[in-house]
């Protein structure tokens, strides 16, 4: 049982529950890449390799548009895998962009197969935020990306950020760096990926996911370390209610950082509405199963662990002190008209 603050909890998980989530689809599973700080070489998701058909997308697309009454940001997936490596990516995010819920994409990315992709053709997109991940040196990267194409994938981001300049950088570009200690901020490849993307939209990474320890010391660059495992649980995690993700096979899951069988509501095939699958059965055991303590066996070592009452504090903070009170109200009337 959740002990204290039990309201606040009842009234953070109302809060989740009923405003939209956003979606996330997965278009591959499949990596250019073999990271060794990452869990994919591990094979931990047991699922086949492969990429999202067709049916599956049209599928998803037809009950978003149900779902998204409002224009919203359809971000792609990348928990295992790369979004380079689906052969129909471009075409794909062409068909997202025509519907009338796409607000914007957003993905992420490792950039090493960008350049199979027409790039003029993916600027004219309505690109919302592109994530990089990259590692500068040619060493290093070789070391921890476990691939031989540094230069092949300085040039592709590069040349996405031209573009994108070109087109009054539209889309928000951002980089996350994986870098052994001490980092020389005077090289002249990072000197390039300043100017091309802002000192403020590039970080350094520092502390590392262990992926339920899967991931050692020697895994990550050197000099770094690993977050720490929070001990106490009692509130569900945010993971829970965060997003909706559509995996490749139609599969529906919560956590944004993990792919697991327990994580699985539902499958799009088996529901016509989005919303009776968020607010099905499958969720609401696994939420009420954690308030049990009977917690996902993956999350009790999972260091992104994060109560879902501190997220809802955090949601409350943003906006006008107006706004936050008609929310407030808005969510507490249609509460009481459902008896929850
Ligand atoms: S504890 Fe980790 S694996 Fe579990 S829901 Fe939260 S973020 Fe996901």
């Amino acid at each position: 049982m959740i002990q204290g603050s039990k309201s606040r909890y009842a009234f953070a998980k109302g809060f989740f529950l009923d405003r939209i989530a956003p979606i996330g689809l997965e278009f591959t599973n499949q990596c250019s890449g073999r990271c060794t700080f990452c869990w994919y070489r591990h094979n931990t998701d047991g699922r086949s390799k492969g990429a999202m058909g067709k049916e599956t997308l049209n599928r998803a697309i037809k009950l978003i548009d149900e779902y998204n009454k409002e224009p919203t940001i359809i971000s792609i997936l990348t928990s295992h895998g790369d979004i380079t490596m689906c052969n129909k990516f471009g075409a794909y995010l062409a068909l997202l962009a025509s519907q009338r819920f796409c607000k914007g994409i957003s993905f992420f990315t490792n950039a090493i197969l960008l350049n199979r992709f027409d790039l003029g053709k993916l600027m004219k997109l309505p690109l919302h935020q592109v994530h990089f991940s990259f590692t500068v040196f040619e060493e290093q990267f070789k070391r921890l990306r476990g691939v031989d194409a540094y230069h092949q994938t300085l040039a592709n981001i590069l040349e996405f950020a031209r573009l994108n300049k070109q087109r009054w950088n539209r889309a928000v570009l951002s980089m996350l760096l994986a870098n052994d200690k001490p980092f020389d901020y005077q090289d002249a490849d990072y000197r390039k990926l300043l100017s091309a993307l802002g000192k403020k939209n590039i970080a350094i990474i520092e502390e590392w996911d262990d992926f339920n320890g899967l991931i050692t010391v020697n895994d990550i660059p050197r000099g770094h370390g690993f977050k720490p495992n929070i001990q106490d649980k009692k509130v569900p995690c945010y993971g829970l209610f965060r997003k909706m993700k559509i995996l490749k096979d139609g599969e529906v899951a919560v956590c944004a950082v993990r792919v697991n069988p327990a994580f699985i509501i539902g499958n799009i095939f088996d529901y016509y509405s989005l919303r009776i699958l968020w607010n099905g059965e499958a969720h609401r055991e696994l939420i009420a199963d954690w308030e049990r303590g009977k917690l996902p066996e993956i999350c009790k070592t999972c260091t992104h662990y994060h109560p879902v009452t501190k997220s809802y504090d955090s949601y409350n903070r943003q906006g006008t002190f107006f706004n936050r009170v008609m929310a407030d109200l808005k969510l507490r009337i249609k509460r009481r008209h459902y008896g929850r």
